[in-house]
């Protein structure tokens, strides 16, 4: 075991060299340059960034960078015929129009191209008529509107909040519900932090600034028009009037100043307060307008269009020495809405900063044990097309080769400590890693990153450790988690949930989100995002370098436990009903002993295993075992109406992409189950999801067990 103990401590010695390498000044540097000019996905200019990107990659000792170009639907506004809400009057005529744009931050005046907020994917259209004020839009919020305060939708406009869910699934709840058009608004009580002041004499949202952002709801397609297959100049496409998932409704969001016009004269009941934000209005659910104004109607004029465009992908490569066909994957997206200060270029600039900290790494003689793959995404603000189109190319060569996935978006969204995302198989990984890594804060000197996460975040009071959470969506890892089935991660510094209200960040997808934002606000010395870039980095080193894959399959058998605990008490809400359709969990619990028990062999046996170099078959056998553990938990069949969502233990929440549900098959089925049409047919699905999830969590336990 000699040599393997030189290898580690060489390894070892690398690690520490990435960890070090990176420099806060040069991440700012990066962040710079690349927040000049708008970047939208299909402009040129995003082209011109992706050309630069991959041109310093190669520059700092990629072996190879390629571009891969697909042709996929994004959804641009009407230059020439401007999006905007009109209140008109009984004649007509518009008595008050929303505003066509952001006010533009000083210093970026002369800047051209800047997009105006829009809602990509809205239908076009004209509609009229009397508004509805839905809370934030939620299934929760409809189902109260409809049940408690007695209101239907169809035929309205329905006004919704910005925050707590992805914007998709307020508008597929409101086409559910009926609405004509859905107008998106940002309410200073989820936008506005307490104490901050505005942009840009603050990082709190403006009066005049509106997020914008894609409403679709692909389920995992990627380009709407070529779901399953990479989206090539020879692909079929399909008819866009054949394509379901995209909106068929106007959408259009506004900010709060536009707001309060539009909901200051509303009428109808009050709501409860938990619907009231901070504007200075009643937050009266409608419909229409009330008193004088009863007349009044309100309409939307949105003339954004569908169009197939090209994107690229930026793909750079370093082979691996050992095992060059086993793939660890940093990936991250480079399009923009405006400048992409936080999102996603303080990701890019991290991302930047790694492969230029690798490239040293090369020079010095260095070459990871497996092969390391970097990807500036495209289009990710248009559904994650540019890097499901590259999944769905490669995913022969993924299925068969991927070790892990680590996601590389916006880096920060607070300043108050690190927030992971993970498969509990890589929970052990991050946490090892956090204590090799120091602090950012300021009078924390000689505090593990570790300690200050910890003592800001801890899990629960019966597990001692930072919070990790599930990984949910709403970012590119999902093709490589949801659907391939690839061990995947994301890390990024976060505010303090506890006491920060706002949603994801105030200036989120707005003009506002520059590099000024950052320097001055978010990470004045970019330790912050030193820090992410080292915990990043460090996945990335530490699957590719480790001889065993740092992958824990105890730490999966445990979450596996857990999630089989609360999706049975969230059915023993119905004892009767699971006595009378004779509901059991014992096939999952017994899946789930089985899987622990392999788990708990398997890394016995890891204790033993001769780890010899001049031997290597022995440790690549297991390392497979460990590779395709989480392929395991893919039923090829997916979801129930979700064909590409295919992981049986997550998936993004039916009722919010953003959030991640545990075994989403059997929560799906119980899902307000007390007011399904037909009761003993949905409690038969319940049983077939649950055998589902009981066969692939014991399937997956079986390729833990010795081969032979
Ligand atoms: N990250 C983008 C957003 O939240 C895209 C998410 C998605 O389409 O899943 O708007
Ligand atoms: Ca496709
Ligand atoms: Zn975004
Ligand atoms: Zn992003």
């Amino acid at each position: 075991t000699r040599s393997n103990s030189a290898n580690k401590s060489t390894s070892g010695k690398y690690l520490k060299e990435l960890l070090q390498g990176m420099q806060p000044d040069q991440i700012r540097q990066h962040l710079w340059k690349f927040t000049r000019l708008p970047h939208l996905a299909g402009t040129e200019q995003n082209l011109r960034y992706a050309e630069q990107i991959g041109k310093e990659w190669l520059e700092f000792g990629l072996d190879t960078v390629e571009m891969v170009p697909y042709d996929v639907l994004l959804s641009y506004p009407n230059k020439s015929q401007p999006n905007y809400i009109s209140i008109v009057d009984q004649f007509g005529s518009e008595v008050f129009n929303t505003s066509l744009a952001e006010p533009v931050p000083e210093g970026y005046e002369d800047v051209s191209n800047i997009v105006p907020p829009y809602s990509a994917f809205s239908a076009k259209g004209q509609p009229e008529g009397d508004l509805v004020y839905v809370n934030y839009g939620r299934t929760e919020d409809f189902s109260q509107l409809e049940k408690d305060m007695g209101i239907n939708v169809t035929g309205k406009i329905v006004i919704i909040r910005y925050g707590k869910i992805f914007r998709g699934n307020k508008v597929t709840n409101a086409m559910l519900a009926g609405a004509k058009g859905v107008i998106l608004f940002s309410d200073p009580a989820d936008y506005c932090a307490v104490g901050v002041q505005s942009y840009p004499h603050g990082w709190n949202l403006p009066g005049g600034g509106a997020q914008r952002g894609n409403i679709f709801n692909m389920n995992g397609a990627g380009d709407p028009l070529t779901p399953g297959y990479p989206a090539k100049e020879y692909t079929y496409r399909s008819n866009l009037e054949n394509v379901v998932g995209l909106p068929n409704i106007p959408v259009h969001p506004i900010g709060y100043n536009d707001a309060i016009h539009l909901l200051k004269n509303m009428g109808g009941q009050i709501p409860p307060n938990n619907w009231k934000g901070t504007l200075d209005v009643s937050y009266r659910i409608g419909p229409g307008f009330t008193g004088d104004f009863k007349s009044q109607k309100v309409r939307m004029n949105i003339h954004t269009n569908n169009q197939v465009t090209r994107i690229h992908n930026v793909i750079g490569r370093i082979r691996g020495a050992l095992e060059p066909d086993r793939y660890v994957i940093l990936g991250g997206h480079r399009d923009a809405w405006v400048f992409g200060g936080i999102d996603p270029m303080s990701g890019a600039a991290v991302v930047h900063e790694i492969v230029r900290t690798f490239g040293l790494l090369l020079r010095k003689g260095w070459r990871p044990r497996r092969t390391i793959i970097f990807a500036s995404w495209d289009a990710e603000e248009f559904g994650l097309q540019g890097s499901t189109e590259w999944a769905e190319d490669n995913a022969k060569m993924l299925q068969e080769r991927a070790v892990g996935y680590v996601n590389a978006d916006s880096a920060i969204e607070g300043m108050y400590t690190l927030r992971v995302d993970c498969t509990p198989s890589l929970h052990t990984l991050v946490y090892d890693l956090t204590k090799q890594i120091a602090s950012p804060e300021e009078g924390e000197e000689g505090v593990s990153l570790y300690e200050s996460w910890h003592k800001r975040d801890n899990w629960t009071n019966d597990r001692d450790a930072p919070r990790i959470s599930k990984l949910g969506s709403g970012s590119d890892f999902e093709a490589y988690f949801i659907r391939l089935g690839i061990a995947a991660a994301r890390a990024r510094y976060t505010k303090n949930k506890e006491t920060e209200r706002y949603s994801s960040y105030p200036v989120y997808h707005s003009v506002y989100e520059t590099f000024e934002l950052v320097d001055k606000f978010y990470d004045p010395t970019f330790k912050r995002l030193r820090a992410v870039a080292q915990v990043r980095a460090g996945l990335i080193f530490q699957l590719a370098e480790s001889q065993l894959l740092p992958l824990d399959v105890n730490q999966y058998a445990d979450s596996l436990g857990k999630y089989a605990q609360s999706i049975v008490q969230l059915a023993q809400r119905h004892p009767q009903e699971m006595t009378k359709y004779e509901v059991s969990f014992d096939a999952l619990f017994s899946a789930v002993g089985n899987f622990s028990v392999a788990a708990r062999d398997f890394h016995e046996r890891l204790q033993t295993l001769n780890r010899e170099e001049y031997d290597p078959m022995p440790v690549r056998v297991m390392n497979d075992q460990l590779m395709y553990l989480e392929r395991a938990f893919i039923d090829p069949m997916g979801l129930p109406g979700r064909p590409f969502y295919r992981h049986v233990i997550f998936a993004p929440s039916s009722h919010n992409k953003y959030a991640g549900e545990s075994f989403p098959g059997i929560y799906d089925a119980l899902f307000d189950i007390k007011n399904s049409a037909d009761t003993a047919k949905a409690w038969e699905e319940v049983k077939h999801q649950i055998s589902i999830a009981a066969f692939t969590v014991h399937a997956a336990g079986m390729t833990l067990t010795p081969p032979a």
